[in-house]
């Protein structure tokens, strides 16, 4: 088992690292060391608008000074997407994948035709306006790239090893998600899909804020041929309002000056005990309980 476990931590370089953001980390940094496996560091820098200039250099020595070393070379996602296209060429080649020349106003337009009011802030189910079986893009620019999600199937369903058993129905939940944006940029679906595949990622933990994009994930997978890993999503620390730490909310970047209080903070959200001591040996007793209590 040791030898195939492969777990990574694929930070967006939007900021540095704050407390929520070093919960996954650990988790998945100890997944991995009580497995005997390897954890494996990515920069997911695909939405460059969103980057922040030396985010990534401050990431990796947020996470040096908490011990939490990659084992294999970091990577970067803004240096990949040849491979992001050859998946997408796959996708159109098998009929998964159509180009898409809605604008936003199109896709209220086209819902509210249909009925369809949707909450605010809830994101329009897209509804399949430029499906080729609904005519495709009949004469509009193509300015995007979407996935044909299935339609009268199933829900998807996964065993995530903290939630339990999840299901979505992507078609209706989400509908035909973009893989390649309007503006050039590959979305993070795609990307994440190709490079956990590509990397031999056989356990995704991340932050329980993503889960919501595993059963989209796992369709694309499905699509690709490639295989499904693992998932365990990590509680998330919420602030002084209640809302969940994000550097989008203005979340705080790590105090480092005690990297072993600040990991003590990240263990008690994963139910780990206090550690104090050197931090090669505080890291090495959450290893061990890691271990004993996941399995
Ligand atoms: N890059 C994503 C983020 O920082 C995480 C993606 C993932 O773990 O699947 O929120």
């Amino acid at each position: 088992m040791g030898a195939l476990y492969r777990g990574r931590f694929a930070p967006s370089p939007t900021g540095p690292l704050h407390a929520g953001s070093l919960v996954a980390a650990l988790a998945s940094w100890l997944d991995a060391r009580a497995h005997g496996g390897a954890w494996i560091v990515r920069i997911e820098d695909v939405d460059t608008p969103r980057c922040v200039p030396g985010a990534d250099r401050l990431i990796l020595d947020q996470l040096a000074t908490c011990g939490l070393l990659s084992d294999e070379p970091v990577l970067w996602q803004s240096q990949r997407g040849a491979l992001y296209q050859q998946a997408l060429d796959r996708l159109i080649a098998s009929g998964r994948a159509y180009p898409c020349g809605c604008s936003r106003k199109d896709i209220e337009a086209a819902l509210l035709a249909q009925g369809v009011h949707r909450e605010r802030h809830h994101a329009a189910v897209y509804p399949g306006t430029c499906r080729p079986e609904n005519g495709g893009l009949q004469g509009k620019p193509a300015r995007a790239w979407r996935f044909a999600v299935p339609t009268g199937q199933a829900p998807v369903h996964w065993p995530d090893q903290r939630l339990g058993l999840q299901s979505q129905d992507v078609a209706c939940e989400v509908g035909d998600f973009i893989l390649k944006r309007a503006d050039g940029l590959w979305a993070y679906q795609l990307a994440v899909v190709v490079d956990d595949a590509d990397q031999g990622i056989s356990h995704v933990v991340r932050g329980a804020d993503l889960a919501d994009n595993t059963a989209r994930q796992m369709l694309l997978q499905r699509a690709l041929g490639l295989p499904t890993p693992v998932y365990r999503h990590t509680p998330l620390v919420l602030g002084d309002n209640g809302e969940k730490l994000s550097k989008q909310n203005g979340a705080q970047a790590l105090d480092l000056c005690s990297p072993v209080a600040a990991l003590n903070q990240a263990a008690a959200c994963l139910g780990l005990p206090p550690a104090h001591g050197p931090l090669g040996q505080v890291l090495a007793r959450w290893i061990g309980h890691t271990a004993q209590h996941q399995g």
